[in-house]
């Protein structure tokens, strides 16, 4: 057993077990963050992983892919598996809580498999069929049904294009009955508890091989610039979230404490009052009842509404990252030939304890080689940074540096995004 709580032998470890072992090692240098400045590491993280896929540096994606893990897993756990944080945090304990109180607890686990249910959450696929159908799923909401059934009748029409009008209208409409019953699919699986005591209970690497068992002849078929752009993606639908949480926080705080002047309050009453008189008909009643009471008599409450939806957002966000992630691992494993034997999406733990590993007993931090990291490494790593910029432009503005690698400023050779930068 090693000082850093790793609870089991590490290939035995879940995505859960994970996120304890990442927050409690990083749980001094994340504590006082924000969950903006938190997740913008991610982001950090992820775009330096879509550059080293534009690069084609399958190692250096690995590496990348073990950080970003490492930095989803800390955001998580300072929400979930830590005490709530100090309360000017705009997350504070939204994450711990479910909304159809079925007690379960709330885990990036359990969210996963929320989203992803042993199935795609679409076609409700354990081998996902969604490419098949994608030009009606695209399709699906301007597919005009009217003007063709219009068109049908009109003696205009010439029988030939009658039988195709009437082929798209009948493929349209037997997608549609599809996705219903697809959707009643995904539900009933949700429920299904042993599947998902099931699913948690199982090693990170078979965790990921559910998604590539799902996705590996569909989704995943798409090429690694593809997929990291879909992971850029999801990490910019998590900022999203993180930033309406700040800024409904931010509103909370200030009817609260009195700081809102009177005619944003006024404003932010009629505002709220307009969006629901627009949208009553297409959101669910009780919900409607229970806003429009609390807009008028507690605008507090009404923003924390809000609050509770964008949370349930931010859960499946963060399980959108985890699955273009094992998407990224996918990829780079089936263009890897020396991990042919095993696929490296079956070795990610091993390659998580790699990065993280000072000797055969003790894993730490990368950076500061110590078991439990704090705020000094993240500060030094700032400094350090700057620093190595610093020693660029110096030596790129000395004269004498040029000579002496014998390297010619003209044309010579340039570093970084190869646009000079
Ligand atoms: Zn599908
Ligand atoms: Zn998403
Ligand atoms: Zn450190
Ligand atoms: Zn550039």
């Amino acid at each position: 057993m090693c000082e850093n709580h790793l609870p089991k032998h590490f290939k035995e470890n879940s995505i859960d077990d994970w996120v304890k072992f990442f927050c409690v090692m990083y749980e001094k240098a994340n504590r006082d963050r924000l969950p903006a400045i938190l997740w913008l590491e991610a982001i950090d993280e992820a775009t330096k992983l879509a550059e080293e896929a534009r690069k084609n540096r399958p190692s250096q994606i690995l590496r990348r892919a073990v950080t970003l893990f490492g930095w989803l897993c800390g955001f998580v756990g300072k929400y979930t598996v830590q005490p709530p944080p100090h309360d000017t945090d705009p997350i504070g304990d939204l994450l711990k809580r479910r909304c159809d109180g079925d007690g379960c607890e709330e885990s990036l686990g359990g969210w996963v498999w929320m989203k992803f249910p042993g199935r795609c959450p679409v076609c409700a696929g354990e081998k996902c069929l969604c490419p098949s159908y994608r030009k009606l799923a695209e399709d699906r909401h301007t597919f005009d049904v009217a003007a063709t059934r219009e068109k049908l009748v009109s003696p205009d029409t010439n029988q030939s294009q009658k039988e195709f009008l009437q082929r798209q209208l009948n493929e349209h409409e037997d997608y549609l009955r599809l996705r219903k019953t697809w959707h009643t699919r995904v539900l009933e699986a949700r429920k299904d508890r042993d599947a998902l005591k099931s699913f948690l209970g199982k090693p990170l690497d078979q965790q990921i091989d559910m998604f590539v068992d799902i996705f590996g002849g569909s989704q995943f078929d798409l090429d690694l610039l593809q997929i990291t752009s879909k992971l850029l993606e999801e990490a910019g639908e998590v900022a999203r979230e993180i930033i309406a949480l700040s800024e409904l926080w931010e509103i909370k705080k200030r009817l609260k404490d009195g700081t809102l002047p009177e005619q944003d309050r006024q404003g932010l009453q009629k505002g709220l009052e307009t969006l629901l008189a627009a949208d009553q008909h297409r959101l669910p009643p009780d919900f409607v009842e229970g806003l429009r009471a609390k807009s008028r008599e507690n605008l507090v409450e009404a923003v924390h509404c809000f609050c509770e939806d964008a949370a349930n957002s931010l859960k499946g966000e963060l399980a959108d990252v985890f699955s273009w992630l094992t998407a990224v691992l996918y990829k780079v494993g089936t263009s890897l030939c020396e991990y042919r034997e095993v696929q490296v999406w079956y070795q990610f733990s091993d390659i998580i304890m790699k990065h993280h590993q000072r000797d055969s007993a003790t894993l730490c931090c990368p950076e500061c080689l110590e078991a439990t990291c704090d705020r000094l490494c993240l500060w030094m790593n700032i400094c350090r940074t700057i620093l190595e910029d610093k020693k660029k432009e110096y030596k790129r503005d000395t004269a004498e540096q040029w000579e002496a690698e014998e390297i010619s400023p003209v044309g010579g050779i340039s570093t970084g995004c190869g646009a000079g930068c």
